[in-house]
């Protein structure tokens, strides 16, 4: 599950698609449209929050801090996850747009 290079098929980490990357593999200068992907990636993490505060309530007193600690942690897995899909796999990567750098600089 992760988006490949149009130019070389090298496969991309998620954390690499941004507005302009260049592929690791062939040196090719892409840019990658991320922002539908991150709003669904968003909404499902919002989602999965939901189960994760019913299955884990944290405790009043002293453990809260614990309990607040580990359910976050917990959160973070589960939206580092989701992003890993659903970033890797829509995400659209399109040659970057050079003339247009061209002109600005
Ligand atoms: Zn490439």
């Amino acid at each position: 599950m992760s988006a490949r290079c149009p130019h070389c098929n090298a496969r991309l980490s998620w954390l690499s698609l941004k507005r302009a990357f260049r592929c690791p593999s062939c040196g090719s200068d892409f840019a990658a449209t991320t922002f539908w992907p991150w709003l669904a990636t968003i909404g499902l993490w919002s989602l999965a929050d939901i189960p994760l505060r019913m299955a884990m309530p944290v405790a009043e007193g002293a453990a809260a801090s614990l309990g607040v600690a580990v359910r976050a942690s917990a959160s973070l897995g589960i939206g580092y996850a989701i992003a890993c899909v659903v970033v890797g796999t829509f995400s659209t990567v399109s040659m970057a747009n050079t003339a247009h750098e061209r002109t600005e600089s």
